[in-house]
């Protein structure tokens, strides 16, 4: 069946000044999300991940490729339009501080999507307010009071709240549980996860942290400066990487293990997309992690690898062809 999301070879550009050439932000990133499944999006700062999202709400111009949501071709349609879609399109930014407006109580924030979307009485309006308000935790009072009166993670309820209030099919979260402390995190997940399984909604849900993806998606997209390296279940991918920089990332991640730190600390620099990159000699068309891989050849350097379909999963690494069997030594 079509999936409700639909991204196409999307490249995404810009300019650090009138004069210089562009950068490509995001090039060549294809992904699905499916009705009601959450899907993680998941690389380092840097890797293009937020602008992926951006792209997707309309808030950056796509330079290449398609954007279809619920079969529409959205690629060329104003942040508005999107966001007003019937399929509707809602996002959950990273700062609970930045996102609600100070000086409008709760009520109101929440009411605006609610009207746009139209046809509610101001009483009905506000008893569904009420009624999200306690399903995201809080008390059904908090509609009358400002966002002052909330912390962070009380905060990003309410954003979640007005994220979901339409029932969009789709919402973008961009690392809405990256500013808060590990427990409330914890609980945030839950609740999206949850959300998301009691309306059907589907999530495009963007991390730096695997640990987070692990536990909110069904399937995982990683991204490397721009580029998407590997796709799969959340299972396959984290248990049983096959590209080297998702074993790299997987090896740097935040480990309770003292002796496993030690190595982390070592693969994070490996890992790290910035650190090193300049005078590597890799060309535009060869393999951005070529510099830091420890299996590149000199065919990395200067083609770029296709996105290889191996168990199940997309792979765009010259160490995987489409019917080779896993080789040996890939698999860490
Ligand atoms: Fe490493 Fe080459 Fe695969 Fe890139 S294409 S990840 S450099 S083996
Ligand atoms: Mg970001």
């Amino acid at each position: 069946s079509t999936p409700l999301l639909d991204v196409k070879d999307l490249g995404v550009e810009y300019r650090s000044g009138w004069r210089s050439s562009p950068t490509k932000a995001v090039d060549d990133v294809s992904l699905t999300v499916g009705h009601g499944e959450i899907v993680g999006l998941v690389g380092e700062s840097g890797s293009g991940k937020s602008t992926v999202g951006r792209a997707i709400l309309g808030l950056m111009a796509a330079a290449r490729g398609t954007i279809h949501l619920g079969g529409q071709d959205i690629t060329r349609q104003r942040a508005a339009e999107r966001r007003d879609l019937p399929t509707g399109l809602q996002v959950v930014f990273q700062d609970p501080y930045a996102s609600l407006n100070p000086a409008r109580t709760i009520g109101r924030t929440l009411s605006e999507p609610l009207e746009v979307h139209g046809k509610l009485s101001a009483a009905d309006a506000r008893t569904q307010i009420e009624e999200l308000l306690t399903r995201v935790g809080l008390p059904a009072d908090a509609i009358d009071r400002y966002p002052s009166a909330f912390s962070g993670g009380q905060r990003q309820r309410i954003a979640i709240a007005r994220a979901i209030s339409t029932d969009p099919a789709l919402v973008i979260c961009d690392e809405p549980t990256s500013a808060l402390d590990v427990i409330t995190q914890a609980r945030m997940l839950d609740l999206m996860s949850d959300l998301s399984r009691e309306r059907g909604t589907a999530m495009l849900f963007i991390a730096h942290n695997l640990a987070v993806v692990a536990a909110i998606a069904q399937r995982v997209v990683v991204l490397y400066r721009g580029r998407v390296m590997e796709t799969g279940t959340t299972q396959d991918v984290l248990c049983r990487p096959l590209h080297p920089y998702t074993q790299a990332l997987i090896a740097s991640s935040p480990v309770a293990d003292p002796l496993r730190q030690r190595k982390r600390r070592a693969a994070r620099q490996q890992a790290d997309p910035v650190a090193g990159s300049e005078g590597t000699g890799t060309t535009p068309e060869g393999c951005p992690f070529a510099p830091r891989c420890p299996h590149a050849t000199s065919t990395c350097r200067i083609q770029r690898p296709a996105v290889t379909l191996v168990d199940g999963r997309s792979v765009a690494c010259h160490l995987f062809t489409a019917d080779t069997p896993t080789p040996e030594g890939a698999t860490a």
